[in-house]
């Protein structure tokens, strides 16, 4: 009786921990796949709130052919940044690569062929965004 009642504290208490810890994940069915676990502005210091992900939008999250760069926008502050601790997968990389090229003829968007180009473009965001507030 007592195990059964601890067995299942601890279940409830890792539901909750589970739900409090949700890390940002991004997949591409059958191509990629990548997870940010701690998220905190590397400008004001803002860390999603409880849930992690809280005043962070993700609007230029970047597919590669190395994977899924996720970029973020910090609404507090305005800048916008990619996080250092991102798990990247891929799946299969020639159809990715296939995918990314694809989708840069359909959109006319650049290829990104890596996380340092995707870093290079958010550098040019945040002076581009710093110029129009001048
Ligand atoms: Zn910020």
């Amino acid at each position: 009786m007592f195990f059964e009642s601890l067995t299942q504290r601890f279940f409830s208490l890792l539901e909750v921990f589970e739900v409090a810890r949700v890390p940002l994940k991004f997949r591409l069915r059958g191509l990629a796949e990548t997870f940010v676990d701690d998220i905190r502005c590397p400008t004001c210091g803002h860390d999603g709130g409880e849930e992690g992900d809280q005043g962070f939008v993700t609007e230029y999250t970047r597919v590669t052919f190395d994977g899924i760069i996720v970029v973020i926008q910090c609404e507090p502050c305005g800048n916008i940044f990619v996080p250092s601790e991102q798990k990247l997968g891929v799946i299969n990389s020639n159809r990715l690569r296939d995918a990314v090229e694809k989708d840069s003829g359909n959109t006319g968007q650049p290829v990104y062929s890596n996380k340092e180009q995707v870093r290079l473009e958010v550098e040019r965001l945040n002076a581009e965004k710093g110029s129009k507030i001048h």
